[in-house]
């Protein structure tokens, strides 16, 4: 999204509220390419202090992650602050992103990167979830497979040492 903020660009104090969506099909991360199965909503408000015009807004969205265990796609919404810095003179400080000569911010590289650095680093379907068998790739919250190495519930186990005590 192009922001034109030439209308406070020069008058100290003003500000300028955002609201918008952005359709966004896929991101890329480090890891693949990452579908969002919502427009990026934001809203937020720009404020001209004089030296800089400060950003602070919302974004939301939702993401489709794999689950961790068993590769299952999981709905994951995200919701972020967003706070940044812009000034049309260049500044030698990397945390300030520069308004172009046509009084323009592009947010949506800033929307991306927040999301990007938000994905959460695990993600399971349910905490429950079992994942699939290491040897064969059934998925074993469908049913067991008859490899043998899987571990044994430990409640089970209880069980089988009170067997064992009793024979
Ligand atoms: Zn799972
Ligand atoms: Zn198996």
């Amino acid at each position: 999204m192009i922001v034109n903020v030439s209308r406070i660009i020069k008058i100290p104090d003003s500000t300028m509220e955002l609201s918008f969506e952005e359709k966004i099909n896929f991101i890329e991360s480090s890891s693949g390419k990452i579908k969002l199965l919502k427009p990026i909503n934001f809203t937020g408000t720009l404020v001209n202090d004089g030296k800089v015009l400060y950003l602070n807004g919302s974004l939301s969205t939702v993401l489709e992650l794999y689950c961790d265990r068993c590769t299952k796609p999981v709905e994951t919404s995200l919701s972020i602050n967003i706070e940044e810095q812009f000034s049309s003179e260049s500044i030698d400080e990397e945390e300030i992103h520069t308004i172009n000569s046509g009084s323009e911010i592009d947010l949506t590289p800033i929307l991306i990167d927040a999301i990007l650095l938000n994905i959460p680093m695990k993600t399971v379907c349910d905490t429950q979830c079992k994942g699939l068998c290491p040897q064969c790739g059934q998925n074993l919250n469908e049913g067991m497979c008859d490899c043998s190495e899987h571990d044994v519930d430990p409640r089970f186990a209880v069980l089988k040492t009170l067997f064992k005590d009793s024979e």
